[in-house]
């Protein structure tokens, strides 16, 4: 283990098609981020309504995946996100598995990463358990933010630090975080969607965050992969994209 080493990983549900502009963001900065993509929704268009406006929901198409999210990570959110809670075991072992191995193809790479779709709740120790033990998945984030970043010895009900809308709560926290000195490796976990910037316009907001977070020399700024599955837990390993 990395001891004291500082981590920034973002994650990035339901690939929209704004997923586009955030990555010309994020490599701006050379900040890295995991994007957890519905493989069976892929190309499909439509629209959300939030704070009373439409906000386009278009799925990035299939054959574009692997140019677009270039330099980050694909990782998987189900077929077609469901409450996986509310469905039988092989249902959801089919709606997990088959979304890695379809988009493990249209990556290049073997998918190993997953973040639970839908909110509420969203899983349950059964739902996790069958993660684990019969997908090839080897992580999966939850949606209850813990504001902090000590790491997490359960990788399956890994819990990300803030929400980007959660602003200020997300600015303190990144104060505290480049002011902390620990022996233990630090991961600063942000989640969220890329189509949420559009429902107040706050891409410029968003990318002011970048650039005070960007370009720290002691922090490593790595997808969820990396920091979840190599960087912490075997140090020999380098960082691989
Ligand atoms: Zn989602």
């Amino acid at each position: 283990m990395i001891s004291g080493k500082k981590y920034i990983t973002f994650s990035f549900d339901d690939g929209t098609t704004q997923d586009i502009r955030l990555v010309e963001l994020l490599n701006k900065y050379n900040i890295k981020a995991t994007f957890n993509i519905n493989s069976q929704l892929l190309g499909m268009s439509g629209e959300v309504i939030r704070e009373g406006k439409s906000i386009p929901h278009d799925k990035v198409p299939a054959d574009s995946v692997r140019s677009i999210y270039q330099g980050h990570e694909i990782a998987a959110h189900t077929l077609t996100h469901p409450l996986l809670t509310a469905l039988e075991d092989k249902e959801i072992v089919r709606q997990v598995e088959q979304d890695r191995l379809y988009l493990s193809e249209l990556a290049g790479y073997e998918v190993l990463g997953m973040a639970y779709p839908c909110g509420g709740i969203n899983y349950d120790k059964r739902v996790a358990n069958l993660v684990k033990t019969q997908t090839g998945i080897r992580y999966s984030r939850t949606i209850e933010c813990n504001e902090a970043f000590a790491p997490q010895t359960d990788l399956y009900t890994f819990h990300p630090t803030v929400h980007h809308n959660s602003w200020n709560a997300m600015e303190k926290l990144s104060e505290q975080f480049f002011n902390t000195q620990s022996d233990n490796p630090q991961i600063f976990y942000i989640w969220g969607h890329s189509f949420e910037f559009d429902v107040q316009n706050t891409w410029n907001r968003f990318e002011n965050f970048l650039k005070q977070i960007a370009n720290k020399p002691d922090v490593v700024y790595a997808t969820n992969r990396d920091v979840l599955l190599n960087n912490i837990n075997d140090e020999s390993r380098t960082i691989s994209h």
